[in-house]
C-alpha cells in the first residue's frame, strides 16, 4: 500500500445500500477499500426507498437495526441515516450534497460495486456525482468492470493512481480490487425462505436477529 503524505486530505468513504440484510460481501470488501486507500471512516448510507428496484423485503427499521448491530464493533464504520429521515426516494446526489456541507475540505469517496457501476448512468443526475465525490468501483464476482467500455466522460475522470484521491476533494474515478466474496442479500433471503443455512455469509448476531424477528420467511422475493 502506498503511504499517503500527511498534507493529503482526509478521505471519507460513502457506501450506499439497501442492506436487506447486510452481509460479509458488503463489510469485508469495504474494509479492504478502507485499508488500501487509507480512508478515515466509511459512512454506510441506508437506502430507505430505493429508486431502481422493488420494495425491500424487510422494513427500514429492521434493516437499520441489522446494519447498526453489524457495525457496532467496527471502528470508523458509521451508519448514516439521512436517507431514512428524508421521507422521499433515496437519491445519492442529495446525500453527497449534504455530506459535502458537513465535510467541506475532505475528500469524499463514493464506493460502489461493479454491478452498480454498470448501471450508473441510470442514477439521478449521475454525472454530477463527480462534483461532490470521487467514485471508487469495487470488482464484484460476476461483473467484469475491466471490459466495460468507458464513455469519454468517464475516461476523463479515470485515474490509475490511488494517491490522486487524496489530492482533490472530488472528481476522479478509480477501480479498486477487493477480496472476491460471491455473497448477495438476494441469495440470503432465498436461503432463509427455503430453510437453508445462512451460516458464514453474515455476522452471527445478524443471523440471530433474522431468526428472532422471523424475517425473510414468506414467499421469496428476489
Ligand atoms: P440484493 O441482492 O438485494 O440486490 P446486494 O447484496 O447486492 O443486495 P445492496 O445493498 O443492494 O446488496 O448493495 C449495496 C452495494 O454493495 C452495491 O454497490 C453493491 O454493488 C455492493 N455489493 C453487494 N454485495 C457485494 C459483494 N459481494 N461484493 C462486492 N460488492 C458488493
Amino acid at each position: 500500500m502506498d503511504k499517503l503524505e500527511p498534507k493529503n486530505k482526509a478521505m471519507i468513504g460513502v457506501y450506499g445500500g439497501t442492506f436487506d440484510p447486510v452481509h460479509f460481501g458488503h463489510l469485508r470488501t469495504i474494509l479492504d477499500v478502507k485499508e488500501r486507500l487509507g480512508l478515515k471512516q466509511i459512512r454506510l448510507v441506508l437506502c430507505a426507498q430505493p429508486v431502481h428496484r422493488g420494495r425491500p423485503s424487510a422494513t427500514v427499521q429492521h434493516r437499520f437495526a441489522m446494519l447498526q448491530q453489524a457495525t457496532e464493533n467496527i471502528p470508523d464504520f458509521i451508519v448514516d441515516t439521512q436517507e431514512m429521515v428524508r421521507d422521499k426516494p433515496s437519491y445519492m446526489i442529495e446525500t453527497l450534497k449534504s455530506l459535502r456541507q458537513q465535510f467541506v475540505q475532505q475528500s469524499l469517496i463514493l464506493i460502489i460495486g461493479g454491478d452498480a457501476f454498470e448501471k450508473i448512468n441510470t442514477w439521478f443526475q449521475w454525472q454530477q456525482l463527480f462534483d461532490y465525490a470521487h467514485i471508487v468501483v469495487m470488482q464484484r464476482p460476476g461483473s467484469n468492470i475491466e471490459n466495460v467500455n468507458l464513455t469519454l466522460f468517464l475516461q476523463e475522470k479515470l485515474t490509475k493512481n490511488a494517491a490522486d484521491l487524496a489530492q482533490k476533494e472530488q472528481g476522479y474515478l478509480y477501480f479498486q480490487n477487493v477480496i472476491q466474496l460471491d455473497i448477495s442479500a438476494t441469495q440470503i433471503r432465498q436461503k432463509v425462505a427455503q430453510h437453508e443455512s445462512i451460516d458464514f455469509l453474515l455476522p452471527n448476531n445478524i443471523i440471530k436477529y433474522i431468526r428472532d424477528n422471523d424475517l425473510y420467511l414468506g414467499d421469496f422475493n428476489a
